[in-house]
């Protein structure tokens, strides 16, 4: 099963499944941003381009989630909200794939994990 992607949204999940940890930047403003969007939320402009940053974070947010939304899923799991360490106005979401529970303020490293053929998913681990 994989996400039902939008007009927006397909492009960065080709990136991610060729493992590219990007965000969207603002080719007028600079604004980097996430979720992808068609317009800057600053300046109003359409242009922009994929911009490669690190990736790590720090632990936002997260909830423990007991519905398997994903065939497979082994329930509870956690899912994290991480903000950018390069891109501060930005968080980004994922799995949180170790089994000891996150930590809000704990700086954290995405990881790429395949589900199948030209398709991985962004989970988020504690940065070593
Ligand atoms: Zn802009």
């Amino acid at each position: 099963m994989r996400p039902v992607t939008d007009r927006d949204s397909a492009q960065w999940w080709e990136r991610v499944a060729g493992h590219e940890f990007v965000v969207q930047r603002c080719d007028s403003c600079g604004t980097l941003r996430f979720p992808a969007r068609a317009y800057c939320h600053r300046c109003r402009t359409d242009r922009w381009h994929w911009q490669p940053i690190a990736p790590t974070g720090r632990v936002e947010s997260w909830i423990v989630s007991h519905q398997p939304f994903l065939p497979g899923a082994t329930e509870p799991y956690v899912v994290v909200t991480v903000r950018l360490s390069q891109a501060p106005e930005c968080v980004m979401y994922g799995n949180w794939a170790v089994p000891e529970p996150p930590v809000a303020g704990r700086p954290a490293r995405a990881v790429f994990t395949v589900v199948e053929e030209g398709f991985s998913l962004i989970n988020w681990r504690p940065l070593e």
